[in-house]
Order: structure tokens, then sequence, then C-alpha cells
């Protein structure tokens, strides 16, 4: 900006505004909400750190990387033009598939003349006399606008695991948050894949099926599920297109806005055989429905939660040959369904062929990354390549890695130290004319789905605002702690927040081992039917100035 609009901001005139709004992030969340502000007739600039658009698809390219929600469930809903354009291939379509149609969004609503690629964002600080942000990039150049949207993504801040070394080894590494766009190939060679959680498990089935030897380190293993993919035929995706209503009507009624709901019975409701039936027909079932379509209980009874839990073990020890290794396999840490449960297709046969290896680093830890290879505790490694399946500073971590400053210059890591605080996942007091995206304490679940409504949601706001000349929203502060006690109460009671992983905010390999709750755990109808109350009656939660 010239020194003299920075002097005609600073002086509480008018403030010189770059753009209305500027939204960090060109994923599924940051392509709707530039769309939906455009209509608004307002002046919108996406910055984006990488050279295209789709986030999560645009930089996870790794082998095999896929859905884990149906195709269908999760593509962008709100234009029936799209939803008849666009055909699946399959019921859970590749990386490739979902980065063309994500391109193809961009170019049908022609969204790029907005969006600025290669364009890190490094800082944003809010102004108190203009009322804007001033968004500076990595490269130095800034910009102001008067709100700021953060679309930065739950999974997108990669993490590398806290091991000596890794900038000494000769070969090739990769992240799989941060694989590359040239072509990879596996043939003949020596890989060692560091990671088994959802990444770790879609790139070693992937990898196995040409690699010379594999050797895969697994810290924590976690409970595997079949995908049960299969192409979809012109006459299914027919049909699919005749029932898109009926499907997101469906997803907009469950918990986590899946296609599959929770049965309403309980573990104990039903006779062991019964019980065995059911399980058999979820292990069955397409996608996340042992997960999300299982009896009521399985999450907050322990003993539930055991019973499901022996099933897949039994299924695991079924799958893979060598006891020894199948009990590797087996989760003792946490019961399924606890983590995010990765879906797999041949994952554990893979262990079943002679030239993979699972090595077990809580009985060998890596010591570390070597010119070769790998040094564990008992033994020197060499690798023609090293992945790096180890997942990300997960929700709070691309806000972290921006220094975010608010009103007094405030940053947001040391308003969020004691604990993540927020007015219903959208905004932070503090933090005024700042919205997030699936930030924290949103709903998350089958995440489009959540995108759809917070975009909505937030263009709502400030369609609201721009109707009466308003410059500022900053919520109140009972109204950040009436949502932050009810997100914290909903945490109470479920398994899943008794244990270390991604959704409780524990990441070792950067020394988060501090529980948080960063994720709302309640239902999605109930976090839209908050929002939608706020929004019916005037936003008197917000002070709009
Ligand atoms: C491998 C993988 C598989 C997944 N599968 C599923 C699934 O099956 N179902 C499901 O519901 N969810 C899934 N997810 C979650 C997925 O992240 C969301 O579904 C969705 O893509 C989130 O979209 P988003 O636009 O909010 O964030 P993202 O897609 O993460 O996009 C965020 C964008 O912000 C950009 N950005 C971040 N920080 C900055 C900065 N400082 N400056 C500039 N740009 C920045 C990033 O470059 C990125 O492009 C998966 C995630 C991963 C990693």
């Amino acid at each position: 900006m010239a020194a003299s609009q920075q002097a005609q901001a600073s002086a509480g005139t008018a403030p010189a505004l770059d753009f209305d709004v500027i939204i960090i992030g060109a994923g599924i969340s940051g392509m709707y909400q530039l769309l939906r502000l455009r209509e608004l007739g307002m002046n919108v600039r996406v910055l984006e750190a990488g050279t295209g658009v789709g986030g999560t698809w645009y930089w996870n390219r790794y082998p095999g990387a896929r859905f884990d929600s149906e195709s269908y469930s999760y593509q962008y809903s709100f234009s029936k033009e799209l939803l008849e354009e666009w055909n699946w291939s399959e019921h859970f379509a590749g990386q490739p598939e979902t980065l063309r149609y994500l391109n193809y969004v961009a170019d049908k609503f022609d969204l790029r003349k907005d969006i600025q690629f290669r364009s890190r964002v490094k800082s944003a600080h809010f102004q108190d006399a203009s009322r804007t942000w001033k968004v500076t990039l990595e490269d130095g150049k800034s910009y102001v606008s008067r709100f700021l949207v953060t679309a930065v993504g739950p999974l997108s801040a990669p993490t590398m695991p806290n091991i000596p070394g890794t900038d000494t080894y000769k070969g090739e590494s990769y992240h799989t948050g941060l694989w590359p766009h040239h072509k990879v190939t596996f043939e003949g060679k020596r890989v060692a894949v560091i990671g088994t959680g959802a990444t770790g498990v879609q790139t070693i089935q992937e990898v196995a099926k040409t690699v010379g030897h594999l050797t895969v380190f697994q810290r924590t293993p976690n409970w595997c599920k079949p995908l049960k993919n299969g192409k979809i035929s012109d006459a299914e995706q027919k049909a699919l297109k005749a029932r898109y209503d009926e499907i997101f009507k469906r997803c907009d009624e469950t918990f986590s806005c899946f296609l599959h709901t929770p049965d309403q019975r309980g573990t104990f409701d039903v006779s062991p055989e019964e019980r065995e039936a059911f399980l058999e027909k979820l292990y069955e079932t397409q996608g996340f429905g042992m997960w999300q379509g299982n009896f009521k209980d399985m999450l907050t009874n322990r003993e539930a939660n055991k019973v499901i839990s022996d099933f897949v073990a039994r299924k695991i020890r079924q799958r893979v040959k060598d006891p020894k290794v199948a009990e590797k396999l087996i989760p003792k840490n946490h019961g399924f369904g606890t983590r995010r449960v990765p879906m797999e297709t041949h994952y554990y046969e893979v262990y079943n062929q002679p030239n993979v290896e699972l090595v077990d680093i809580t009985e060998t830890p890596i010591e570390r990354v070597t010119e070769k290879g790998l040094k564990t505790s008992d033994r020197e490694f060499e690798f023609d390549m090293i992945i790096y399946a180890t997942g990300f500073d997960a929700v709070t971590g691309s806000f972290d890695r921006i220094d975010i400053r608010g009103a007094n210059g405030l940053a947001l890591k040391d308003k969020w130290k004691s604990g993540i605080e927020t007015f219903v996942g959208v905004q932070v007091d503090g933090f005024p004319n700042m919205m997030m995206l699936v930030g924290p304490h949103t709903a998350l679940g089958n995440i489009p789905r959540s995108i759809e409504y917070n975009v909505d949601w937030v263009t709502g706001l400030l369609k609201h605002m721009k109707e009466r000349n308003l410059t500022l929203a900053e919520p109140k502060r009972e109204a950040v702690d009436e949502w932050t006690n009810f997100v914290r109460e909903k945490a109470k009671g479920l398994l899943s927040n008794e244990i270390d992983s991604w959704m409780t905010g524990v990441n070792k390999n950067i020394g988060k081992t501090q529980r948080t709750i960063a994720r709302y755990s309640g239902s999605a109808p109930d976090y839209r039917a908050w929002c939608d109350r706020i929004a019916k009656n005037g936003y008197k939660e917000v002070a709009l100035r």
C-alpha cells in the first residue's frame, strides 16, 4: 500500500482498502467463500500458497490418496448445474480425479481471476484505528482488507517426525502432504514408509504393489476397515444423480454429515449372534459405516467398544498370516473408532508379502536418519527412498504458522495458550472481522457439508453488515464463553477424547503432548441449529458497529 494511503488509513478517515475481504486458502472452503462473497458484490482476493486450487487435493498427491467419504456425498452441493455436469468414476475417487473436479469448479465459476497463487501469508494484523486487516506475504507484499476469512484447512500444516538427521539423507525423500508434481516410481527400490495413520495406510498399500522392498515403521497401529471401493457405472451415476437431493438431505440429518448414522440399538441390546452378524455386515459395507453407523454406544461405553474392537482384531488375525506381525498391527492403546479410522484395500495382506517388513518403533526406536537410510536402536537400514507419512499439525497448525494479531496486538497463539475459545468456531473475541472456516470448534465430519454451511453462515453475517453499513464484527465475551463451554461439555464422556490423537490436539513430533478440545464433538444438526438461531435473531451475540 502506498504511504499516503497508509497515512489516510491510520488517521481514522475512510481506510484505503485493497479488498473488502481477503481469504487465505484456495481449498474447498476458500473457493466456495469467494463465490458467495462475489455474489454480494464484494471485492475479494484469495491468497494461496500453492500454485493451483484444491487445497488438500492439490498438496496430497501421494500414491493411493483418495476419499474416505463417498465422492457424491463429499462434492459441492450448491449448484444443480455442477451436480448434473460432473460424473464420478468411483465411489471413493482418487486424488487426481478430485483435483480435476476442483479445477473444473474453478473454471466453471471463473474463480482464478480473484485467486493469487504462490502467495503464502506470513502475518495478519488487525489495525484498530481503521478497523482493517493488514495481511503480509512471505515475499513482503502486503494488502489491506476490511475482513479476513481464514480457509487454511484443518489438515494442511505437514509435520516431519522428531528424528535427527532428516536433512543428511542423500536418497529420495518425500512428505505425503507435500508430494512432488513429478512422477515418482518404486519399482526395484528399497522404500521406507514412516507412519501408519490414514495417509500411511493408503500409501503403503499402493507402494507395495510395485516396490522392490518395503519397510514400514510403525509407532501406533490404527484400526483399519476395508473401504470396498468400486467403479460407478453410467447407469449407477444416472441413478445417483436422481437421488442427489435425498443424499444431501440425509447428510444434513446425520450426526457427522455422513450418509451413515449410528444404529439406535446398544451393543448389548442384541444377542451375541445378532451382534456378530451386524458387525460382519458393517465390515463388508462400503466406507465409514462401521465407524459412523455402528451401535450407538460404541464410542461411549468401554465394554461395547471392546466387543467391537475384538471383532476387528479377529479380522486382522485372519488376514495377516504371521501371528507376531498380526499382533503388532492390532492397536492396544485405544479402541476401534476412538481415533480416525483409516479405510483400506488389502492393507493387511501387504504384510503377507515376502518383500514387506514391519518395524515397531516402540520396541526399536528410530535414533536418526543417516546419509543412506535410518538407524534404529538395533539396526542400520539402507533405503533408496524415505516417505514421511507423519501427518499434520491438525486444526490449529495452519493458524499457528501465521502471525495473527488481533486488537491491541494480541497474538492468536497467546489467546489460545491455555485452551481454544471461539464463538461457534467462526470468530474469536479480540479478533474483530476475522472469520474462520472449518476452524477449531466447528462441526467437521464429512467436511464439505460443514464447509458449505460455514461459508453460507459467514456470508449471511457479512450481508447483514453490508446492508447496514456496519464495519466491525466482534463476538461478545458471554457468547464465546457459552459456545466454548458447550463444546467442552459435549466432549465429556467420549472415549475418543480420552486418548492421544490429532483429534485431541496431540502431535508428539512437534512436542504437543497436552490434550486440548480442538473439535466440536456434538452433532452437526445441533451445531447448525445454534448458528441458525443466532442469524435469525439478528446476530445479537456479535457486537456490530
Ligand atoms: C489425505 C486426506 C484425505 C482426506 N479425506 C477426507 C474425506 O474423505 N472426507 C472428509 O470429509 N475430509 C477429508 N479430508 C479432510 C480435508 O482436509 C477436507 O475435506 C477439506 O479438503 C478441507 O478443505 P479446506 O478448503 O477447508 O482446507 P484445505 O483443503 O486444507 O485448504 C487449505 C488451503 O489453505 C492454504 N494455506 C494454508 N495456510 C496458508 C498460508 N499461510 N498462506 C496461504 N495459503 C495457505 C493451503 O495451501 C491450502 O491450499 C482429508 C484430508 C487429507 C489430508
